[in-house]
């Protein structure tokens, strides 16, 4: 048994990652600015506070053998590439990681997994959206198309740093469009594939949804459980990273929209309206991770899909019924 500390643990893959940890018998604790809004999480603590306040971080790494940095300023197409937050994300983040492993490093921390991105990769590999390249050695030379991709890239760097400066064991992985149930879905900060579920749960007596672009821009989404096998699965391996986890099952956010009407019940016209998309094209190449830990995700885009739409749907319902007894 470990004793580990999940940052970010008040969000969806921190969550989901508190409750993994729990279940192989470690005692945890979790950090985060807020509480979770969907869950009550079984950690043995919870500290709730800003991370990027030193004092805090440098108690809630006291006594830990392990760290999951998941804690960022972090969002959807509509939060990260509209340009407005880029200050607030870029020294949020920032200042959380050097925290993390400048206090990590001080208090003897032995290991720390750091949740990097896909958006780190350049966009010149990634404007034919039937073609994109995101092999981890394309990474550079750099120039992703987001002030949150640079803020990922630096701070891999600066973990990795911490590997050979100060001989932390450190894992890092570029996450490619995690979904899953216990996400943001509605507020701004939500991602594609809980936007969609959303808007499809609710439509009432309308025929159409919206969608930001033409649509044809291509993705690939991995369920939340492949995210947590894969992370935990590098945190025991010899591997440092930065390796891919995502899914190669890459489609057009048209054809992920059809598939959720198609598990909706619902028949539905899109309406493409100008909104922020982000690269024209992405998906995971799981080659590396294949062969460094003889494992790659390989559930169904369409099964982690149901498991989300019904619980968005279960979202919509209990919002609506809430608004109906505050208009009482
Ligand atoms: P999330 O927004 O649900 O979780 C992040 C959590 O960090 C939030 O609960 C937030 O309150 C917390 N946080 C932010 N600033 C903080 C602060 N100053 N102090 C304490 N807590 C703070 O996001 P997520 O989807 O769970 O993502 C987790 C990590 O994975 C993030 O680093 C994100 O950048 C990375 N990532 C996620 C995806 C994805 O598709 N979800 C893709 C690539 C990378």
């Amino acid at each position: 048994m470990k004793r580990i500390l999940v940052n970010g643990a008040g969000g969806f893959i921190g969550g989901h990652m508190v409750k993994r940890l729990k279940s192989e018998g470690h005692w945890v604790r979790a950090a985060d600015i807020k509480r979770h809004e969907f869950s009550s999480l079984p950690a043995d603590e919870f500290v709730q506070g800003d991370l990027s306040d030193q004092r805090l971080m440098a108690s809630v790494v006291e006594g830990i053998d392990e760290i999951y940095q998941f804690a960022a300023d972090m969002g959807g197409a509509g939060y990260i590439f509209t340009g407005e937050h880029d200050a607030d994300v870029m020294h949020n983040s920032a200042t959380i990681n050097l925290n993390a492993l400048h206090f990590g490093q001080k208090a003897g921390v032995k290991k720390i997994f750091y949740s990097s991105s896909a958006c780190i990769y350049p966009e010149y590999n990634q404007l034919d959206p039937l073609n994109p390249k995101c092999s981890e050695k394309s990474a550079y030379p750099a120039a992703p198309d987001s002030e949150y991709g640079w803020e990922k890239l630096f701070s891999e760097r600066l973990y990795l740093s911490y590997m050979r400066n100060y001989g932390m064991a450190v894992r890092v992985a570029r996450f490619h469009n995690i979904f899953g149930p216990e996400g943001t879905w509605t507020g701004g900060k939500e991602k594609a594939p809980a936007a969609i579920c959303r808007k499809i749960a609710e439509v009432e007596g309308g025929d159409e949804i919206e969608i930001w672009g033409d649509g044809e821009q291509t993705r690939s989404f991995l369920f939340i459980d492949e995210c947590i096998e894969g992370v935990r699965r590098l945190m025991e391996s010899e591997f440092t990273g930065p390796v891919n986890i995502g899914s190669e099952e890459m489609v057009s956010i048209n054809q992920l929209a059809a598939m959720v009407m198609e598990i909706a019940g619902k028949r539905l016209s899109i309406r493409h309206i100008s909104g922020p998309q982000g690269v024209r094209g992405r998906n995971s190449d799981n080659h590396l991770i294949a062969e460094k830990l003889n494992w790659k995700p390989t559930r169904s885009l369409r099964a982690g899909l149901e498991k989300t739409y019904r619980w968005i749907e279960e979202q919509v319902a209990v919002s609506r019924s809430a608004n109906l007894v505050g208009n009482v």
